[in-house]
């Protein structure tokens, strides 16, 4: 492991006073990774680890760095003793996911004596996470045992932002039924194909696309959706847009595009940058800030890892994302201030002890 310094991060604009920041290589099997560890203030820092394939070094930290204070906010908003941190494996060709790969990684986890917690995101599995334990305990979301809450977090955290999208219809489309109203969904992989699942049962008429013929295929096979080309998925003729792929979508450029009044759903960072939120309140588009409404992974994984909770108690927990979005939405709408600055600020003052 060894430290940044060439890559001139101390002044990366994403860095917004990460604590530490770990670059990780094993020469035996060619792991390259990205440890970020944005504050520990709350907890150890948690947040899951993302496999992909970038398209440069750099693209992976700003990742890394982005997610990770993500983190810190989420967890923070979601009441949970945990501080922000979030970690990126370098995905190629070359070299495939193995359990030799993983546990490299659980290795590094485990020098960091703590200050990081690692779970699935994308590209990575229960299955991943339990090589990763064979190195280190200072990992969640393993396989489930008994009604303990634990497992792959990705139904439960659909729960949360199908719970989350209902909160923005009533806000925004002034509507308690989600009868009949129309969602695009980006990304039917596993939150994206699980929200799909409650937002049939609840009526909804479901778009959808992805860039995975597989994943696709699963939803199409299952549920009565219409597909769309993953280009057009953002500029749908919907209600409600759901972006449950990568991040970055929102943008000066998207942004007058989308017929959506809403925009609810699983993805980290939509946001592409902090003045997105305000082009998006321009146009009337009200958004469910998305680490507020995708915290219900996190808060499994914390349950699970202070192995203090079944289920139940997991469930009634996420059952409030609606009411602190709810709180968010009024405020908005007193203030005329973006959703995601709202979001931002309560999350900082919980951390700085003033929340
Ligand atoms: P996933 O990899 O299972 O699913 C993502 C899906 O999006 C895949 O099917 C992928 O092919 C698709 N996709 C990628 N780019 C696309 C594009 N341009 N257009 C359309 N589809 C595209 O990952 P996931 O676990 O479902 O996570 C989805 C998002 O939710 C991520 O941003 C993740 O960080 C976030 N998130 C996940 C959890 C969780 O519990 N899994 C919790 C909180 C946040």
């Amino acid at each position: 492991m060894h430290g940044a310094s060439t890559m001139g991060v101390f002044d990366h604009p994403e860095f917004d006073q990460h604590e530490s920041l770990h670059y990780v290589q094993d020469a035996d099997t060619g792991l390259q990774a990205i440890i970020a560890i944005h504050s520990t203030a709350l907890g150890p820092a948690a947040g899951g680890c993302r496999r992909w394939q970038y398209a440069s070094d750099e693209a992976a930290l700003t990742d890394a760095l982005r997610l990770s204070r993500g983190m810190t906010y989420k967890n923070a908003i979601a009441g949970l003793r945990f501080g922000g941190g979030k970690s990126v494996i370098l995905a190629n060709d070359e070299i495939p996911k193995s359990e030799e790969l993983f546990r490299a990684f659980g290795r590094a986890v485990d020098s960091l004596g703590g200050r990081y917690i690692t779970a699935e995101d994308v590209g990575c599995s229960v299955e991943d996470m339990r090589h990763v334990n064979k190195e280190t305990s200072f990992v969640s979301g393993l396989p489930k045992s008994g009604e303990s809450a634990g497992g792959d977090p990705s139904p439960i955290t659909a729960y949360g932002v199908f719970l989350g999208i209902q909160a923005a219809a009533r806000a925004r489309l002034g509507t308690d039924s989600l009868k009949d109203v129309r969602v695009a969904v980006q990304g039917v992989g596993h939150v994206g194909l699980h929200l799909c699942r409650l937002l049939h049962e609840a009526g909804a008429i479901l778009t959808v696309a992805d860039v995975n013929n597989e994943n696709l295929k699963q939803a199409s096979s299952e549920l009565p959706v219409t597909e769309v080309a993953p280009t057009e998925i953002l500029y749908s003729d919907v209600d409600i847009l759901a972006p449950c792929a990568l991040g970055n979508i929102l943008t000066s450029v998207t942004i007058p595009k989308l017929k959506a009044k809403v925009i609810a759903g699983g993805a980290n960072n939509q946001l592409a940058t902090e003045d997105d939120g305000a082009r998006l309140t321009e146009r009337d588009i009200l958004y469910a800030p998305d680490y507020v409404i995708n915290a219900g992974g996190i808060i499994n994984v914390a349950h699970e890892y202070f192995g203090d909770s079944s289920e139940d108690r997991v469930r009634a927990d996420v059952a409030k994302i609606p009411e602190r979005l709810r709180a968010i939405f009024d405020e908005a709408e007193e203030t005329g201030q973006p959703t995601n600055i709202i979001a931002d600020e309560l999350a900082r003052r919980i951390v700085a002890g003033k929340g």
